[in-house]
């Protein structure tokens, strides 16, 4: 993970994101891809196999959103 980005606030639906463990809103975000066998099992029909992961610049908890 490259730990020199800054950490930026994120818009999540209608407002900004939060992190759910220590109130948090800045975040790194990273681009993971997901494994076809994964998205297989949770029943992903996604034209791109990519999740975006919010990791808290806080606490590191990391929040998965599939858009
Ligand atoms: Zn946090």
């Amino acid at each position: 993970m490259n730990t020199t980005k800054r950490p930026r606030s994120v818009d999540f639906r209608n407002g900004a994101l939060i992190c759910t463990m220590c109130k948090n809103d800045r975040f790194y975000k990273e681009q993971i891809k997901i494994d076809n066998m994964i998205a297989q099992v949770m029943n992903l029909h996604r034209p791109r196999p990519y999740a975006n992961c919010y990791i808290c610049s806080k606490c590191k908890h990391e929040h998965w959103m599939l858009d």
